[in-house]
């Protein structure tokens, strides 16, 4: 896997929406929040255990995007397609 501590990550840990920085060099963008599930970096993803429950909780209430401007440039989204794309160190 890629070492996080000098990448940027693109993609986010909890939805696996690719676009933002969320991470720089191992360092939350504090300017960055999710707009597919509204992840902020260090917030709901500082660790596995806080990403899952913050995936279990937002895919429990359907998975809602927190911004549907962003949803609709997006034709035929599945969540499941893109989870795919979450690091294995976040699954
Ligand atoms: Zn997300």
């Amino acid at each position: 896997m890629a070492n996080t501590e000098d990448e940027t990550e693109t993609v986010c840990r909890v939805c696996g929406f690719d676009g933002e920085a969320f991470w720089e060099g191992g360092w939350p963008n504090e300017a960055a929040i999710c707009p597919c599930c509204g992840n902020e970096p260090d917030v709901g993803d500082a660790s596995v255990m806080s990403l899952r429950n913050y995936r279990g909780y937002s895919v429990g209430h359907g998975a809602p995007w927190l911004s549907p401007s962003e949803e609709r440039k997006r034709q035929g989204w599945d969540l499941l397609t893109q989870r795919e794309d979450i690091p294995l160190q976040w699954r």
